[in-house]
């Protein structure tokens, strides 16, 4: 076994805790497109509503409803790889171990401990209102309402309700946003996984790990910004690199 990957596999069975951090390329190995890329042309055929569109125009709630049930329905029937599983279960083992994702499709869900998960764009099984706490899934949800005026909160009668995904335009949820600085802080080792970390603010987290004198470790097919500062790269599909640590 190559050295990178014999340090690799030492680190992930070791006890120090480990903050991962995913993109798209975690999910590229469950078979789903890179939503965000252009591969897939998802948002070549589907165009984006901007989050102040959403806010002032009923055809742009139902236009950005649709775009979410559309990737909605692509994604389900998806399974998490074996890459997903193997992050839940250093999650399970050991608790200070917390895994940040850029990922929208569920796949990284761990119902033993939920609050490990840090999910920056949100997810699209759930929907919620901008003005209240209302949250309902996404599915249900449209499936009850689909035939009302508007996506007007059934709680509350004055928010909107919008499926959970961070739209272009609309800020981070702040809570997810400041516990995924401090699990950055506590790492002793960052491992990023499938992202180009080229996106700010998600690149930030490594630079803060790595501020914190974490040991970076990234993990990703293509090159990225960060290599010259890690101290181990693997360039390869994440199911390669699985095959060669499990
Ligand atoms: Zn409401």
């Amino acid at each position: 076994m190559n050295t990178y990957f014999k340090a690799l596999k030492t680190i992930l069975e070791g006890k120090d805790a480990i903050t991962f951090f995913s993109g798209a390329g975690l999910s590229v190995s469950s078979g789903l497109p890179d939503f965000r890329g252009d591969k897939d042309g998802f948002w070549k055929s589907n165009t984006p509503v901007h989050f102040s569109d959403f806010i002032k125009d009923p055809i742009s709630r139902n236009k950005s409803w649709q775009n979410n049930l559309a990737i909605h329905s692509k994604i389900s029937g998806a399974e998490p790889s074996r890459m997903h599983k193997l992050i839940n279960s250093l999650i399970n083992r050991n608790t200070d171990n917390f895994h940040i994702t850029q990922n929208i499709d569920g796949l990284h869900k761990n119902t033993e401990n939920p609050n490990n998960i840090l999910e920056l764009h949100g997810n699209i099984f759930r929907c919620g209102c901008l003005n209240c706490g209302f949250e309902a899934p996404t599915l249900e949800f449209y499936e009850k309402y689909k035939n009302e005026e508007d996506f007007t909160c059934p709680a509350c009668s004055k928010g909107y309700i919008k499926v959970k995904t961070i739209s272009f335009g609309q800020s981070l949820d702040q809570n997810v946003l400041s516990i995924a600085h401090r699990v950055s802080e506590q790492a002793k080792y960052f491992v990023a996984m499938g992202s180009s970390l080229k996106v700010s603010p998600a690149n930030s987290f490594i630079k803060v790990a790595k501020a914190n004198k974490a040991k970076i470790i990234i993990l990703n097919k293509d090159k990225t910004p960060f290599d010259d500062y890690a101290d181990i790269v693997i360039n390869d599909y994440l199911e390669n690199i699985y095959e060669q640590i499990k």
